[in-house]
């Protein structure tokens, strides 16, 4: 039976289970209960935590995902590379449903989300210039390239607030930019796994383009659901090859995040 775990997987909209054969772990957290139940398992030899971001029931939406139990939780449970599957629209025509893109950046559009585990006692800065983990964009598009998926690597994902969606004059702001895609879940996921020294890589499926590029009323949840429900199987194969293809040995900088600054408590192990 395995009860811990090398990799973890936040499963987006319509991406509610990974593994067969899972055992079935209640973890608690200084921050509350994690969105569900995680799973872990095997995928060919390495150790592996589903948790759906949203809920196995979709109960929480964008601005309410207990972000910070979630990404203790997998910590804690000895998860130290995340790969981060969800849904997104796109900001650029050429961009259409179906591509996957592989983003190095990031703009936070959010407000009044908990974003920081270091909210009392001491100050702790981390660097987040470089917001996903190099080793695990690699392997995200190196497997999607030899799996023949629409790919964008490289781009800039704008996370909003939510949960609505964005109106036309945003849209047409966040392409004028040179942005790529926009979402809702991006962040603080990406910044809380900093701050635990995980590594974390988005591996984002476009659904729809956004309110600016769309000549229509602009996308309906509904949209976006059936959209991933039906290229669900695609992303479950493409996140299995990419956790073969991450490296064992982590050589990338995200676990030394944290070197030489004072964390007012221990990390769980
Ligand atoms: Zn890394």
């Amino acid at each position: 039976m395995v009860t811990r775990a090398d990799i973890g997987v936040i499963g987006g909209s319509g991406f509610y289970s990974l593994l067969d054969d899972a055992t079935e772990i209640e973890v608690t957290t200084p921050y509350g209960p994690p969105s569900d139940v995680v799973t872990v398992g095997r995928i060919g030899s390495r150790s592996v935590a589903f948790l759906p971001r949203h809920g196995r029931d979709h109960r929480f939406p964008p601005h309410r995902i207990p972000y910070r139990a979630n990404l203790w939780a997998l910590r804690s449970l000895g998860v130290r590379q995340v790969l981060a599957p969800s849904a997104v629209g796109s900001l650029r025509p050429e961009v259409g449903p179906g591509t996957l893109v592989v983003p190095d950046q990031l703009v936070d559009r959010t407000s009044g989300r908990m974003q920081t585990y270091y909210d009392a006692d001491g100050v702790v800065h981390v660097a987040f210039a470089d917001p996903y983990c190099p080793a695990g964009r690699a392997a995200a598009v190196s497997t999607a390239r030899s799996s023949r998926w629409d790919l964008v690597d490289r781009g800039t994902l704008v996370v909003i607030e939510g949960p609505r969606f964005s109106t036309r004059a945003e849209s047409r702001w966040f392409t004028a930019n040179g942005w790529t895609i926009v979402g809702m879940t991006g962040f603080p996921e990406s910044v809380l796994a900093r701050e635990l020294a995980l590594c974390y890589t988005s591996l984002s499926l476009v659904t729809d383009h956004d309110a600016g590029v769309e000549t229509g009323e602009g996308v309906t949840h509904e949209e976006v659901l059936a959209f991933f429900a039906t290229n669900v199987a695609r992303m479950r194969s493409l996140v299995t090859d990419v956790v073969a293809a991450l490296p064992e040995e982590r050589t990338c900088p995200c676990g030394s995040a944290l070197d030489g600054l004072k964390l007012p408590f221990q990390l769980p192990d």
